[in-house]
């Protein structure tokens, strides 16, 4: 039976949390003089000298009633990657304990392993992008963390299919964190409806993609409330920003103008996807459930150098194993794939 609690690293069920001003008192009041502020304003027109709500409860309030997933259920970091980190903080032992990663995919679990100084595995997805589960159970030992997953997998741009994701739900004492950052493109379901299912499921999902916000900073975790109430033990306390929760209360209530871009990008993929595959030296578009394309090529790595020197930016994954002679190339506006089609175009 899976006990959240052996995952949970010793010092972090012992600490303390940090107690905030505005966790001891949150009544209401006229005068504030708890908190060590400035009370008499910012230098610039908008105010900012108050301190945000350390737990975001408009925002959860938002999210949940878009997602369908109770605000007790909900974590949300400084992007995904603070989510990420604090997930290594929370249940990984540095120079003891180990997780599993399914490459080629996101960068950060790597990354942030390393600066935990955690061990990582690796269990290369298959040919056509799907998980080993053989290699994975293989690799799974008493030490074993978390293994990430990330469906639609970033660089590949598929999804992962469900029942494989299950097995390894059903089959692991360990967290499995599915990184869900661009299920809003996917014609798949989320998991987000199965955490009262697995106690070790974690969904992230973000701000970042569909919703436009990258520059805003806000990733957000569905878990078991166990799992969400260690994130908030750990989680500096202040970590969204006054205006970044003010401009994502905006941007939530704009559900209708996200979904109608969605459809658009979704679109506007499939007729990139087509036009790319028209192409001279162009060997394979990858079916994509993301906002993204990964294309096989000829000479990948000069076409992405001769792209720059038009001023077009795309991801060279050339070098990265399964995706040889790879580009990843971002959905653009009309004009924008329009500029890139002219160009290899031209160039072919
Ligand atoms: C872009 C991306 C994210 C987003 O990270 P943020 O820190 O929320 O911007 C997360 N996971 C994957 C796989 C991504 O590609």
């Amino acid at each position: 039976m899976f006990d959240i609690n052996q995952l949970v690293r010793e010092n972090v069920k012992k600490l303390v949390p940090y107690s905030s001003a505005r966790d001891e008192f949150s009544g209401a009041a006229k005068v504030f003089l708890d908190a060590n502020e400035n009370s008499l304003g910012s230098p610039i027109p908008e105010q900012y000298n108050r301190y945000p709500d350390p737990h975001q409860v408009k925002i959860k309030e938002m999210i949940s009633s878009i997602k369908g997933v109770p605000a007790k259920n909900i974590f949300l970091g400084n992007g995904s990657d603070e989510c990420i980190d604090l997930l290594y903080r929370a249940f990984c032992n540095p120079g003891k304990d180990n997780v599993i990663i399914t490459p080629p995919t996101y960068g950060m679990y790597e990354v942030s392993a390393h600066v935990n100084d955690i061990e990582v595995r690796r269990a290369s997805l298959t040919r056509d992008f799907q998980l080993d589960l053989e290699k994975i159970e293989e690799l799974v030992d008493g030490n074993t963390r978390i293994i990430w997953l990330c469906s639609p997998n970033n660089p590949t741009g598929n999804a992962i299919h469900h029942e494989s994701i299950e097995m390894i739900l059903n089959n692991v004492d360990a967290l499995v964190v599915i990184d869900e950052a661009y299920i809003n493109f996917s014609r798949h379901q989320s998991f987000i409806r199965e955490l009262t299912e697995y106690p070790n499921l974690v969904v992230l999902q973000t701000l970042s993609k569909a919703w436009g916000l990258a520059g805003l900073r806000v990733g957000m975790a569905f878990a078991g409330e166990p799992v969400i109430e260690i994130l908030n033990r750990i989680k500096p306390p202040y970590n969204i920003s006054q205006p970044t929760q003010e401009l994502a209360i905006r941007a939530l209530r704009e559900t209708e103008k996200v979904n109608e871009e969605i459809r658009q990008i979704v679109k506007m993929r499939e007729a990139l996807a087509l036009a790319l595959s028209h192409l001279p030296g162009v060997q394979r578009v990858y079916p994509s459930d993301a906002n993204f394309l990964l294309i096989k090529m000829d000479r990948a790595r000069e076409v992405y150098e001769a792209l720059l020197t038009a001023g077009i930016v795309v991801r060279d994954r050339s070098r990265v194993a399964l995706c040889e002679d790879c580009l990843r190339i971002t959905v653009g506006t009309v004009e924008e794939n329009e500029a890139l089609l002219a160009f290899l175009n031209k160039r072919g």
